[in-house]
């Protein structure tokens, strides 16, 4: 039986691995505005890759993380991007299998995970936020929240709050503190999470992981005061810890106040 466990567990991983190479090729194309089918190909050459130089991580290591035909560098984002979205989804099957979960739940992890790692390479290189994935998976987030039984109400609710709580940042710094994009964020983290403290807490996350970094970045000056640091990044790590941890932060929370 062990053995069988650990199967399903190295099939999650490279599932990981194999939506990660996926996230790679759609980050590329959102970004450039592509359709996603169509044959791979390196951004500098623009030659066809063949399909052993796709295949997660290995390809990366094999090729010496140099195109084949161009030698141009190939980005760390690729091998990095692959394995954390294969460890991530990894953590959700163990955390399923601990917490009974239905095929439903675990597919709601998997896609989280996927958009914050859009999210947070895509704000990442360009200072950008993808309106569109953010439309199309809140609208997916929204109706696997309702199969999971929440209220149509306390996810408006949320979203607004999101939103809003952006939106008036937005206005207050007339969009120099943050963009358009955290707005969208703010309510598709609504929309995620209809249980209000758990919206809550994620903010909160997002400026202690912020603050921290800044401290950091300024320490080591790796950056100056004043540089703008792109908030979605923080967003998309928060996300992540909430979705994972968030429960166990809140009930940790309230016992020390009660
Ligand atoms: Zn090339």
């Amino acid at each position: 039986m062990v053995y069988m466990e650990l199967f399903f567990y190295v099939f999650i991983f490279i599932f990981g691995l194999m939506i990660g190479s996926f996230l790679n090729c759609l980050i590329w194309r959102l970004y450039k505005e592509e359709t996603v089918l169509g044959r791979s190909y390196c951004p500098k050459c623009g030659k066809e890759l063949k399909w052993y130089d796709n295949i997660p991580v290995f390809s990366f290591i094999f090729l010496k993380g140099r195109c084949r035909f161009c030698d141009e560098r190939i980005s760390w984002q690729y091998p990095l991007v692959e394995l954390i979205t294969g460890l991530l989804f990894t953590l959700s099957y163990y955390l399923a299998l601990n917490n009974n979960f239905t095929f439903l739940e675990l597919f709601f992890y998997f896609f989280i995970i996927s958009l914050s790692v859009i999210i947070f390479v895509f704000d990442l290189r360009w200072y950008l936020i993808p309106i569109s994935t953010v439309i199309v998976g809140g609208l997916t987030v929204i109706a696997i929240n309702l199969f999971l039984g929440a209220s149509i109400l306390n996810i408006f609710i949320s979203m607004l709050i999101g939103a809003a709580f952006f939106g008036v940042q937005y206005v207050v710094t007339r969009g120099k503190g943050l963009g358009e994009g955290d707005i969208w964020l703010g309510a598709l983290f609504g929309a995620i999470f209809p249980d209000i403290k758990m919206l809550i807490l994620t903010i909160f996350l997002t400026y202690i992981i912020g603050g921290v970094t800044a401290v950091i970045l300024l320490v080591f000056k790796l950056k100056s005061v004043g540089s703008k640091l792109p908030l979605g990044i923080f967003l998309a790590l928060a996300l992540i810890i909430s979705l994972f941890f968030g429960s166990d932060i809140i009930n940790w929370y309230f016992s020390l106040i009660f």
